[in-house]
């Protein structure tokens, strides 16, 4: 096993940020990652696991080490006449995954096609997009703990899925490692098209009877043309989450911003767009030095050149705290900052 030295991450996070790890390994299996957990001389590190660091903004050098989870492999477990079981290991590109299920005609995950990262982070938090979540087919996962270097495996509920949330960002935070996970797909599945672009999409391309193939089409259009490529601009996707809010502090919003709209959570609360609260706040397209938030989504904090991550931050914080005072609402991290 390679270990690396005072190491550059700039090209293995999407904000490209320019900072460096004290150790760098990259792993390939499971008897690899066990090795580096449980060496004597590496035992006092701090460690991050690392997939494709989409999902990632580092502020500051990471002093301890960084272990790039790159675990490959893509097989079918089980079949019934309904079914497939398919599992992944960690560090094979999600949309590689996603491209191969589509490609056999096995239903899930389609609407989640071109999330960029690693198998392996997409439990972390539950990743979602155009109706689809990863709780909707994960069937369970396999993982080591970090400080022992036992195995344990997770079935669906165990992982305490929520929106952009699961076990493994809360209690077991930096604490459990994934190194595979296995999805259940339908094989004769029915098309999502309960978010509305992608309903727009079909009609717009006159299609009858959609194919998971049609959609994974659409929803890769729709994300090609609305977020920025990361190997083009530095970002990490959405910034913060969509904030959770009363219904009755809702319906005092509506009466001032009538196009604010709201998504169902439960019987007294709902979830607004975070996107369309920065866009009310002026922040749309915004840029100071080298940072700025998307021109067509300013949920998105974008690096337009050399940030570095504490200007990313101290962006996101400025977005933070106007929300804060101008609605009374705080939003919450959906990047992981270090
Ligand atoms: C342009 C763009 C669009 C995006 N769109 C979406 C979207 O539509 N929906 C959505 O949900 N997300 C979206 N994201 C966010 C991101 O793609 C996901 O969060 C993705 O799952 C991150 O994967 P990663 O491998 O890059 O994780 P990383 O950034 O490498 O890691 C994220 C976190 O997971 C931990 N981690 C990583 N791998 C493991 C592992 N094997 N075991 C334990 N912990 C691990 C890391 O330590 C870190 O805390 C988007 C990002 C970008 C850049």
């Amino acid at each position: 096993m390679k270990l690396s030295k005072n190491y550059s991450l700039k090209t293995l996070n999407s904000f490209g940020v320019d900072i460096k790890a004290k150790i760098y390994a990259d792993v390939f299996s499971v008897d690899e990652l066990k090795e580096v957990m449980l060496a004597n001389e590496l035992s006092n590190l701090k460690k991050l696991i690392l997939g494709g660091g989409s999902n990632i903004l580092f502020v500051k050098n990471f002093d301890g080490i960084v272990i790039k989870n790159s675990i490959p492999g893509i097989k079918i477990i089980s079949e019934d006449d309904k079914n497939m079981i398919v599992e992944s290991g960690a560090g094979v590109v999600w949309d590689e995954l996603v491209q191969y299920c589509v490609d056999r005609n096995y239903g899930g995950i389609e609407n989640l096609s071109l999330i960029p990262g690693s198998v392996g982070a997409a439990p972390i938090q539950n990743i979602g997009a155009y109706g689809q979540e990863l709780t909707n087919t994960l069937f369970e996962l396999n993982g080591i703990f970090i400080d022992t270097g036992e195995e344990k495996i997770f079935n669906n509920s165990e992982c305490k899925f929520s929106y952009r949330s699961s076990i493994f960002k809360n209690e077991f935070k930096n604490k459990f490692i994934i190194t595979s996970v296995k999805l259940k797909l339908d094989k004769n599945s029915q098309v999502n098209l309960t978010y509305d672009p992608v309903k727009e999409g079909v009609e717009k391309r006159h299609i009858k009877n959609p194919t998971i193939k049609d959609i994974r089409e659409i929803v890769i259009d729709i994300r090609k043309n609305k977020l920025p490529d990361p190997n083009e601009i530095g970002n990490a996707g959405s910034f913060f989450k969509n904030p959770v809010i009363t219904k009755k502090k809702y319906k005092v919003l509506k009466k001032v911003y009538s196009d604010l709209n709201y998504f169902p959570v439960d019987r007294n609360n709902v979830k607004v767009s975070a996107a369309r609260l920065i866009e009310i706040c002026e922040w749309k397209g915004k840029r100071i030095g080298n940072v700025g938030t998307y021109n067509k989504q300013p949920l998105v904090i974008v690096n337009y050149g050399d940030a570095t991550g504490e200007e990313i931050y101290a962006m996101a914080m400025k977005i933070k705290d106007e929300i804060k005072k101008r609605f009374d609402i705080t939003l919450e991290n959906e990047v992981n900052v270090l």
